[in-house]
């Protein structure tokens, strides 16, 4: 994420390590191999890092590597403070070409791709907006919401990723409204960052966790990992699913960043035609073999909403796929459906989408 988001260290969070705790203590007693498990505070979020199957000294040492990749990247990619995403958004409204850095060259090539293949339901170039609604800042917002006529002024400029200019290591828009907020995609496009170290290092069976967005490699002992997915309308764990080898499980949700006024809830996934937080959704899952488009899609499937979800879906090859609507409607692919078991009685409406 990086409008750096500040998770609370919810209740889901919570359980999730719970879960695993209870799961690799089972482990660790069978096989007596070590599981090491650190939680730390990075990307403006807790981050919980298991790591299972090796001497205790190596797990810490790439534990060290893992905080220093997060500590970095946060302050690199964060779209309003002094760094190089930061400058980049100073200069881009001038519409003159300048030179940024390759890894936020990746970070936007990367993003434009994802945003093209989800018809721009993900749109990181409504920076903008964002701000407006105020959930650029760590301080969840306290209202009132923004007025028809700033949203509007945004909207009618239309910004999105095909207004850069991308030659080598130079950017130029041509669209004074684009501004760059990688928060619905940066978390995800770090983990493949930090996962890609943490094998370089030697890991092979592991978990990050960045505020219950997760990447798992490998498995526990021939068992694969065992996640927990929050129950969006209610305390606790609504389903669990098995992952292992090289997955990602992440969710976008109403509830992650929002705040009431005058009795309604204002949240911070917006709908980049309306300029409004998205309606009728509570969260997205996505399972994938990359986190960075597993982070994208979810947020992409959210905007998209329960009509247009699936084409979307397919248009980004994804396959493990839940939304779960604002009335508690449950909409799946065939392929999630095989995977996922529900923790809660009675089991809710499901509705299957090939
Ligand atoms: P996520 O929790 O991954 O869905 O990311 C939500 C964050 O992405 C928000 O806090 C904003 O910073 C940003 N965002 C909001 N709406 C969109 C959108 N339609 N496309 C891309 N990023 C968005
Ligand atoms: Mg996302």
């Amino acid at each position: 994420m990086i409008t750096i988001k500040p998770f609370s260290p919810s209740a889901f969070v919570l359980i999730l390590l719970a879960c695993f705790v209870l799961f690799a203590c089972t482990e660790t007693n069978k096989t007596a191999q070590p599981i090491v498990k650190e939680e730390v505070y990075a990307f403006g979020t807790l981050v919980n890092i298991t790591l299972y199957g090796l001497p205790e000294a190596k797990a810490y040492e790439i534990i060290g590597a893992v905080v220093n990749d997060f500590s970095y990247l946060e302050n690199v990619w964060h779209p309003w403070k002094a760094g190089s995403l930061g400058r980049v958004n100073q200069l881009l409204p001038t519409k003159s070409a300048f030179s940024t850095g390759p890894g936020v060259i990746q970070l936007m090539t990367e993003a434009r791709k994802l945003s093209r293949m989800s018809d721009d339901y993900f749109n990181p170039a409504i920076g903008a907006l964002v701000k407006l609604w105020g959930f650029h800042q760590d301080e969840i917002p306290l209202g009132p919401p923004p007025s028809l006529a700033d949203i509007e002024n945004i909207l009618k400029q239309k910004p999105s990723l095909d207004n850069l200019d991308i030659k080598g290591f130079t950017v130029r828009s041509n669209n004074e409204a684009v501004i760059l907020d990688f928060g619905g995609f940066a978390k995800g496009y770090a983990v493949q960052q930090v996962i890609d170290h943490i094998k370089a290092l030697g890991a092979t069976n592991a978990i990050i966790n960045v505020g219950g967005d997760l990447h798992v490699i490998g498995n526990k002992a021939g068992q694969p990992w065992r996640i927990g997915i929050r129950n969006p309308r209610g305390q606790g764990i609504l389903a669990s699913i098995d992952v292992e080898g090289s997955e990602s499980v992440f969710t976008s949700g109403d509830y992650e960043r929002f705040y009431e006024y005058q009795g309604k809830r204002y949240h911070h996934i917006l709908d980049p035609q309306t300029g409004f937080p998205v309606q009728g959704v509570s969260s997205v899952t996505v399972v994938h073999s990359s986190p960075a488009t597993a982070d994208a899609a979810a947020t992409a499937l959210f905007v998209a909403g329960p009509v247009h979800w699936r084409n979307i879906a397919k248009q980004m090859s994804l396959h493990e796929v839940m939304l779960i609507d604002d009335k508690g409607v449950i909409y799946m692919t065939p392929e999630m459906q095989q995977r996922i078991r529900f923790e809660i009685e009675p089991r809710p409406k499901i509705i299957v989408q090939r």
